[in-house]
């Protein structure tokens, strides 16, 4: 099995030992594994947003015959062990130099995507009756230097003049007295739709809404082997069954396994995001810090944090992983988060963590997600590449898929940026020196401000 990163990364026995797997209630869909040779419509593999949110939309919508296998359990991958932060982005640049790449009509055509699939999140709570815990009404990007402010200064107009988003921009003063202090406040910028939320309990409440709808899921259902059968259908091999479909939806994103379609190779370079979690923080400790929000926030390092206070007062802060993601790798990641956690809010100086996990994040070569039909098999679709933005974007993307398969169209709102299967990396073997080559410039970038 062709996988980029180290084995310690792909133990789909295990869960993580995150915060969420030990707060989530219990799943109680049923997610037994493919244990015989079977047939459906449609089999997806991958059992995150992107792959549940098509199963629920292909059921429910259009009542279609659905199978999703899960090489762990139900929300193994990223989509149970996010920062839960729901809340618009999804590509690899800042969107001033989107607006540079690709123009500002189809970035603005892109945000409204966005925005409607921050607004499909609240939805399917609603419709599906999903408690994931939802917390805050807007994303905080606080400024670490002077110069990053400036850049927060034009990111507001951009946000509010020309991609008609909802922002407000606020003086280190102001972001102190309204949200926190800390010692790397030099202004932010408070932007939405956004609010935060329990990943784990939404990813299982995607599973038991499909469920309910009629498609099954099959955790511990790793496909091994794609192959085709002589009358064109798909054949998808696991350790303990097969599942024979008409058509396939390819919705691994980080965790892929490339060489399952050769079609997949060499497109995307997955990249390791780890969260350290404390012990609920006291009253005086949050005051210490002036702490008072609930909203989801970030730094505005190329390389950066992101951070919550969740519903139990326990902190939350993530960052970028070492590059290979082994065991001792993991280890000196949580140190480094650990230092800059201390040296960002000193009064928390003492306070212990109490969860420490890791993930795939995945980039693609265009910077944007990528979605659609591949052009050699009009019968496999495909959807990935969120940049760290896959709370939204996953779940929209799903549902685009499943508007796509079941009408047979493709679907009128998906932006021109995403659409098609983004183009190979040049020499695909060298992706992993193309990531430490970035992440050494961002860092310089960082230094400088
Ligand atoms: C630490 C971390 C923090 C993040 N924070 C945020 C955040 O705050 N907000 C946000 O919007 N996004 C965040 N993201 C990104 C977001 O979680 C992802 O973009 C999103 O979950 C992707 O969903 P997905 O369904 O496409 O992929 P995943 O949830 O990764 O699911 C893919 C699944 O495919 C399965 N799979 C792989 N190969 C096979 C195979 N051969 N057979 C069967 N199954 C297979 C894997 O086991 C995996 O469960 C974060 C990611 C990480 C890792």
């Amino acid at each position: 099995m062709k996988r980029q990163f180290d084995d310690n990364l792909y133990q789909f026995d295990k869960p993580q030992a995150s915060y969420w797997e030990a707060t989530a209630p219990p799943a109680t869909f049923d997610a037994r594994s493919l244990t015989q040779d079977e047939g459906c419509d449609v089999a997806i593999i991958g059992g995150g947003y992107t792959g549940l949110s098509a199963a629920l939309h292909l059921a429910r919508d259009y009542h279609v015959d659905i199978r999703v296998l899960e090489a762990g359990h139900i929300g193994w991958g990223a989509s149970g062990r996010n920062g839960g932060f729901c809340c618009t982005g999804g590509t690899g640049v800042h969107d001033k130099e989107l607006v540079r790449l690709v123009g500002l009509e189809a970035v603005r055509e892109y945000y409204q995507a966005q925005v409607a699939a921050v607004e499909l999140v609240r939805q399917l709570g609603i419709d599906e009756q999903i408690d994931y815990q939802a917390q805050g009404d807007a994303e905080l990007v606080v400024a670490h230097t002077a110069r990053a402010f400036a850049g927060l200064r034009e990111d507001y107009e951009l946000k509010t003049r020309h991609l008609g988003l909802p922002a407000e921009l606020m003086s280190a003063g102001e972001c102190r007295e309204r949200y926190y202090d800390c010692s790397e406040n030099f202004g932010a910028l408070s932007a939405g739709p956004a609010f935060g939320l329990h990943p784990l309990r939404y990813c299982r409440g995607l599973a038991t809404a499909a469920s309910r709808h009629g498609a099954r899921l099959h955790a511990h259902s790793q496909v091994i082997e794609w192959s085709k059968t002589a009358d064109g259908r798909h054949r998808l091999v696991t350790q303990s069954g097969t599942l024979t479909a008409r058509r396939v939806i390819f919705s691994s994103n980080g965790f892929i396994q490339e060489d399952l379609n050769a079609e997949f190779f060499g497109r995307v370079i997955p990249v390791v995001s780890a969260i350290i979690a404390t012990r609920p923080l006291t009253g005086d400790e949050l005051a210490a810090q002036n702490w008072r929000t609930s909203n989801p926030a970030i730094n505005s390092r190329r390389i950066l944090n992101y951070f919550r206070l969740m519903p139990d007062r326990r902190f939350l802060f993530g960052g970028r992983g070492a590059v290979r993601g082994s065991a001792s790798d993991e280890q000196h990641t949580y140190r480094q988060l650990e230092s800059r956690f201390r040296s960002i809010w000193p009064a928390w100086k003492e306070v212990e963590f109490e969860f420490r996990w890791q993930g795939l994040i995945c980039m693609t070569a265009t910077l944007c997600p990528t979605i659609g039909q591949s052009e050699t098999d009009k019968n496999v679709f495909f959807g990935f590449g969120y940049h760290g933005n896959g709370v939204n974007t996953a779940t929209w993307t799903g549902q685009q898929l499943a508007i796509w398969i079941g009408t047979g169209r493709e679907p009128r709102g998906l932006p021109a940026i995403v659409r098609g299967l983004s183009r190979r990396y040049p020499l695909p073997g060298l992706r992993q020196s193309y990531l430490r080559f970035g992440i050494f410039l961002a860092r310089q970038m960082d230094r400088i401000g």
